[in-house]
């Protein structure tokens, strides 16, 4: 079977090779791999080989994964839909959360945050799809939301998330990653100090590089296939 960190210099290759038609640095990219439903010994691969950013998207999986390679090893970031009963583990141990789609859950994640960490880097999730089942917040309630998040104190908001419809044509994908930029560039001209898109998934991730993308989350392409699961 091919190795985690073959496959992690094959997705290191994509993302070179799209971000130089764009004119970007793909330095400037970060891959957050994502390591969901995957065994521990191939998150493990991944860190030997050089990853230093994984995403979680179960609250339980991602504490036992964070435990088991130690919190100061790498970043964590929560991409999962999030239950108000889940945010005080993840205000703990994560890193990241990019899947803010409500206030409710944003002041708790601030008040269980400890004042001795830094405060949690907050994207907030659009929904691109018409269909509330997905999670996300509708794109025009984000204004509103960034607004309530960037009064918090223990989060600090760093930009928009989103995952997108897959299409099977490259262009309509890449529509979808430039509704998200536009949004992000309406919410700076407004005042709002961000600098991250996290978008690109491994069927999508040269679309998404093209339209901006500043973080990927990459699962597959770096891991292999999911097992089904449980
Ligand atoms: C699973 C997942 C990914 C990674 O998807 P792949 O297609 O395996 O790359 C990225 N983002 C979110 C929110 C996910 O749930």
């Amino acid at each position: 079977m091919t190795q985690v960190s073959e496959r992690l210099a094959e997705v290191r290759g994509r993302i070179a090779a799209a971000a130089v038609p764009a004119g970007r640095d793909p330095a400037a990219i970060t891959l957050v791999g994502v390591s969901k439903r995957q065994p521990l010994d191939r998150v493990r691969e991944g860190l030997a080989a050089g990853l230093t950013d994984f995403g979680e998207n179960f609250v339980q999986e991602g504490v036992e994964r964070i435990q088991a390679l130690g919190p100061g090893n790498a970043r964590w970031h929560f991409i999962g839909q999030l239950q108000s009963n889940k945010t005080r583990d993840v205000a703990r141990w994560f890193d990241w959360v990019h899947s803010i789609d409500r206030l409710k859950i944003a002041r708790r994640l601030s008040e269980q945050r400890s004042w001795h960490a830094e405060p949690l880097e907050i994207c907030i999730q659009v929904r691109l799809v018409d269909d509330p089942g997905r999670g996300g917040c509708p794109a025009e309630a984000v204004p509103e939301l960034a607004a309530g998040v960037a009064e918090l104190a223990g989060l600090r908001l760093r930009g928009l998330m989103a995952v997108p419809e897959a299409h099977a044509d490259p262009s309509r994908q890449r529509a979808a990653f430039a509704r998200v930029r536009h949004l992000a560039e309406g919410l700076k001209e407004a005042g709002f100090a961000l600098d991250t898109l996290s978008m690109g998934m491994s069927g999508d991730l040269e679309s998404a590089v093209a339209e901006g993308a500043t973080i990927l989350r990459i699962g597959t392409a770096v891991f292999g296939p999911r097992p089904a699961p449980r």
